[in-house]
């Protein structure tokens, strides 16, 4: 039987990854400055995490949100210590867009209201209202068209304003614009939102499926902003792989039985590999590293020619070149063995790679940069 063949693929099998690395089924290595989309934050393969998961599997792989699951527990009780988030209350799932699927429903089950505000560039997910969140033509099927989602022009304070009203649900933001090139909020827009929402009785809805779990040098990206959402979605590096996903509420949003569910979130195995990344998290400081390292990057990145600007906080880099940013990804690949990431912005290439990155590994990426820009 055929594959649906709905992804473009590079020639390439890693069949062993550990770190910051992958080997292929040739036995070549390469070095991973995307962690596969953004997943991988405490490199891949690493023991802690290996060793959780494979206890759990030992004594219990799965079962359903009908028993008592003491792994979501210890998820929650990690999570709000190391976030800062420690009196809001977690809701697990499988992927981002369903945690943000949950999060507009919630925001309209809290609210009684239909209308969601969103911003230029932005990527929720492929699923119903996450994509209709997503300023994306293209993936929107006829079904999924609506008015209900309302499009503002990004970091824009005075354009917001103008929509706000006593319709709207909630306001939906990144923490960092991921898909949409590395696009940073100004902190004064995200403290604008809060205010908004405030005012107008709506939801603030964090998406830090992308720039969450430590990227961006904070736990949340939003954290440098000095402002608290009402709800945040999680996904990406809260599993290092394993398809784990969350949204954090505020405790002024009251559940009901039933309000929300799923079969998969928070089972067993799930819950252990989301404890484990928060442990390694914790343990070697990846938060930290991701700052320095991030700083570290920026520098370099900002004296080489042919790079127009560096967007980003902490392992959430953007690299705007002067041209298109295809060649170069693919002679980074090709030639050095390096994988980076692509945006919807053609000339800006992301580089996402695992919090742990070394200063070792971010020289063999610059050695080989320096080369194929200078071509
Ligand atoms: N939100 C953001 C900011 C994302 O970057 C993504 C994926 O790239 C999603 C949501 C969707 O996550 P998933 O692919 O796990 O559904």
């Amino acid at each position: 039987m055929p594959l649906f063949d709905v992804y473009p693929l590079f020639d390439i099998e890693p069949v062993k990854a550990r770190g910051s690395y992958l080997w292929d089924s040739k036995g070549r290595q390469y070095l991973d400055l995307y962690g596969g989309h953004a997943v991988i934050s405490i490199g891949h393969s690493h023991p802690h995490y290996i060793q959780k998961i494979s206890e759990q599997l030992g004594r219990i792989g799965f079962y359903s949100n009908s028993v008592q699951i003491p792994g979501q527990l210890e998820v929650a009780s990690k999570l709000g210590a190391l976030s800062g988030y420690a009196d809001y209350n977690l809701f697990m799932v499988n992927s981002g867009a369903e945690a943000n699927e949950n999060a507009f429903k919630l925001a309209s089950f809290h609210t009684g209201r239909k209308k969601i505000i969103t911003f230029s560039k932005a990527f929720h997910g492929r699923t119903s209202a996450a994509v209709a969140a997503t300023d994306n033509p293209s993936i929107i099927a006829p079904l999924n068209e609506t008015d209900r989602f309302v499009f503002v022009p990004f970091n824009d304070e005075a354009a917001l304003e103008q929509v706000m009203d006593e319709q709207v649900a909630a306001v939906v933001v990144e923490g960092i614009q991921g898909v949409g090139g590395v696009q940073v909020p100004g902190d004064s827009f995200l403290r604008k939102i809060r205010l908004l929402c405030d005012k107008y009785g709506a939801v603030m809805i964090l998406d830090e499926v992308q720039s969450g779990y430590g990227r961006a040098g904070d736990f949340f990206a939003h954290q440098h902003a000095g402002m608290r959402p009402d709800i945040i979605s999680m996904a990406k590096g809260m599993g290092n792989g394993f398809p784990v996903g969350g949204i954090l509420i505020h405790p002024s949003i009251p559940a009901r039985h039933g309000m929300l569910g799923t079969t998969f979130g928070g089972n067993h195995l799930a819950c252990a590999a989301a404890a484990a990344v928060l442990d390694v998290i914790r343990e070697e400081q990846l938060i930290e590293n991701a700052s320095r390292m991030g700083d570290c990057f920026r520098e370099r990145l900002e004296n080489i020619d042919g790079v127009r600007e560096v967007r980003g906080r902490g392992l959430m880099i953007g690299v705007e070149l002067e041209g298109p940013c295809a060649p170069v990804r693919k002679a980074l690949l090709e030639n050095h063995g390096i994988f980076t990431g692509s945006s919807s912005d053609k000339n800006t290439l992301r580089i996402l790679p695992a919090l742990n990155l070394g200063e070792k590994e971010a020289n063999v990426f610059f050695e080989a940069f320096d080369k194929v820009m200078k071509k």
